[in-house]
């Protein structure tokens, strides 16, 4: 970081430098350089990367950078190329974040509970501790309990709005708070933020240099499958991101349907409007069935319903070949079964076994 940029640096950001931030192993570390790395310009004879002369459409590594998809990515959020990461999903980002800035067995992270289980995962996997934070009763954060359970060792601090599996948006007032009192990096993650138009928090990615947007293709934009994540964040971030990944995190398939899907924006729209009308539908439906306490309000693309007897009627739907997901045993979901919105077809269905429950 030079100093311009350190001025640039909001004020109203607590970050302590990244430099300190950072493990000191990252930021000595001299990343891998690729054959492609050390060319620039136009060329047609390649004989630097080993790879076969025989076009298969696949014969050549891909872009490391995925500068076409970054780009289009850009136009479509409004922000800048040099503020956008992709990652193998979402999961990759997350434990490159750890990774870079979080010491094994000496630092920790704060978690809101119950949110998304990787969070946790990635955070064993690199022996950090977890320090997790009740949401309150009506599934919200309270700033100054997360703020609390941060020390000098808290190095990243995880949101997730429209949160999984509780399926409400955080309040915003609260969020900034978060990022506004925590000295490391918040990680706000939204993935499902196309159900909840109006609450990304992209457009204050300028002003807080220690907040990182994670989105996904997994959800609105139906590509699960081909596995892509982004992280948004200050040039700095990204370039340490970028600095640990694998070289060719993104293969050039995945770059190729993403595209497509990106010059597309229309169909991921029409799916996500159908989806929310179908998510207020079956939210009707669930409530006529006399088993069912409550239907939460839901800003995703999913309902959390507390029912009576849900590991009962989890178990007797997956025989039906009905799957939805058990969170009853998950802290404040006691009771609760989460169930992703479908097709019509699919939600119909859903309703019929629910109906006809016997066990
Ligand atoms: C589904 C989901 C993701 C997406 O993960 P990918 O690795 O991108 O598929 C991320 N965060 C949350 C909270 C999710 O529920």
């Amino acid at each position: 970081m030079n100093d311009n940029n350190n001025n640039a640096v909001s004020k109203k950001s607590p970050l302590r430098d990244l430099g300190v931030l950072l493990r000191k192993n990252i930021a000595n570390l001299k990343p891998y350089s690729s054959a492609r790395d050390e060319f620039s310009g136009s060329a047609s004879v390649f004989l630097d990367a080993n790879e076969n002369p025989y076009d298969t459409g696949y014969n050549r590594y891909p872009d490391p950078y995925q500068q076409d998809v970054k780009k289009r990515i850009a136009e479509i959020k409004g922000v800048q190329p040099n503020q956008i990461f992709l990652g193998n999903g979402s999961d990759e980002p997350i434990d490159l974040l750890y990774r870079a800035f979080c010491n094994p067995g000496i630092d920790n992270s704060v978690i809101m509970d119950p949110s998304y289980g990787m969070y946790t995962v990635s955070a064993d996997i690199n022996d950090i501790e977890i320090r997790k934070v009740l949401l309150n009763d009506d599934y919200q954060i309270e700033a100054s309990k997360l703020l609390a359970a941060a020390d000098d060792k808290s190095k990243l601090l995880f949101l997730c709005s429209p949160n999984n599996p509780t399926a409400n948006s955080l309040d915003r007032g609260e969020i900034i708070k978060v990022i506004e009192g925590f000295d490391g990096i918040v990680v706000v993650d939204e993935a499902y933020i196309d159900f909840a138009p109006g609450t990304t928090l992209l457009a204050d990615l300028d002003k807080y240099p220690n907040l990182v947007v994670l989105q996904t293709f997994s959800k609105a934009w139906g590509l699960a499958g081909i596995r892509l994540g982004m992280a948004f964040a200050s040039p700095e971030i990204i370039r340490i991101l970028s600095k640990i990944k694998y070289p060719y995190n993104i293969n050039q398939l995945t770059q190729q349907r993403v595209m497509q899907s990106l010059l597309n924006v229309e169909e991921k729209e029409v799916w996500v409007k159908t989806i929310i009308a179908e998510r207020e539908k079956l939210a009707e439906e669930l409530k006529k069935l006399s088993f069912v306490q409550k239907v939460y309000p839901s800003n995703a693309n999913f309902l959390l319903v507390k029912m009576e007897g849900a590991r009962e009627k989890f178990e007797y739907m997956m025989n039906k070949g009905v799957i939805v997901r058990d969170r009853s045993k998950v802290a404040l979901c006691e009771g609760c079964l989460r169930i992703t919105v479908g097709s019509p077809e699919e939600n119909r269905e859903l309703i019929e076994r629910l109906k006809n429950v016997q066990y």
